[in-house]
């Protein structure tokens, strides 16, 4: 679904021979949960910005769903994004917009759908992550968990191939926490999406990923199975 084949990352501000990232070798598998886990500075931000197409490396190729990003032109690569689906620590949402507008902006954006699809659209998004009663309020009336759910909405609206979740459960509370994972892990299970969890909290990874990679000083230091590379003596 997407693959990293050997990636490095140096910004040019950076001190000579300083890489963001170093050696990284990836290949997330259509329909799994795939955690990325890491300290602050190990890497994560900048990897998340490689996966979703906003920065190129410095060496190295990316691939998405088969595709060559680096020969990609602007046309392509905003195709190529598409297939990705963001959801922010903080939600990113727009305040003057209701629950549904936020929703539907997306699909207003890309100009593909009539008036009355983006509804229906919309009202099956609401659906799924809860929040048919909702969809006239503001962000400002939600709690963090409602929240995130419409970040989770907005997504998946465009049908993207993967979604990836960066840092989306670390503004929230335990027990939301718990219940925005087993959303994701439900819309995992039910629509097939691969999801990519970028995360600083090893108890996300150990819920609902089924391979994780731990990057630490910008490489990859440990990779498989959650099992395998948490639980073994
Ligand atoms: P994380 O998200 O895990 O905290 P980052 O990807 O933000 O890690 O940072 C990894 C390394 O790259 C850090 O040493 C950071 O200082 C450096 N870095 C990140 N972004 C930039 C940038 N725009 N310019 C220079 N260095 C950067
Ligand atoms: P309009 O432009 O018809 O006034 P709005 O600006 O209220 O619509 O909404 C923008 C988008 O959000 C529209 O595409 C609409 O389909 C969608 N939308 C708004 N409210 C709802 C809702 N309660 N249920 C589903 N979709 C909604």
């Amino acid at each position: 679904m997407i693959s990293l084949r050997n990636i490095s990352k140096a910004y040019p501000a950076a001190e000579r021979n300083v890489r963001a990232l170093a050696d990284i070798d990836l290949d997330i598998v259509k329909g799994e949960i795939f955690g990325i886990i890491g300290a602050s500075g190990a890497g994560k931000s900048t990897l998340v910005r490689l996966i979703n197409l906003l920065e190129s490396p410095s060496s190295g190729e990316i691939q998405v769903d088969g595709r060559a990003t680096a020969a990609a032109n602007g046309k392509e690569l905003r195709a190529l994004r598409r297939d990705i689906g963001m959801v922010f620590q903080h939600f990113n949402l727009l305040n003057a917009k209701t629950v549904a507008q936020n929703i539907a902006f997306p699909l207003e954006l890309a100009g593909e759908l009539a008036r009355p699809q983006i509804k229906a659209r919309v009202q099956e998004l609401l659906e799924r992550v809860g929040l048919l009663d909702h969809a006239n309020k503001y962000p400002r009336q939600l709690s963090g968990g409602q929240k995130q759910r419409v970040g989770i909405a907005r997504a998946l609206a465009g049908r993207p191939k993967i979604l990836l979740s960066d840092e989306a459960t670390s503004a929230l509370d335990p027990q939301t926490t718990q219940s925005v994972l087993r959303l994701l892990s439900e819309i995992n299970r039910d629509i097939g999406i691969t999801i990519i969890l970028i995360t600083h909290e090893m108890d996300v990874v150990r819920r609902i990923c089924d391979r994780v990679a731990v990057l630490d000083g910008g490489r990859i230091v440990e990779k498989g199975a959650v099992e395998e590379v948490f639980l073994h003596p």
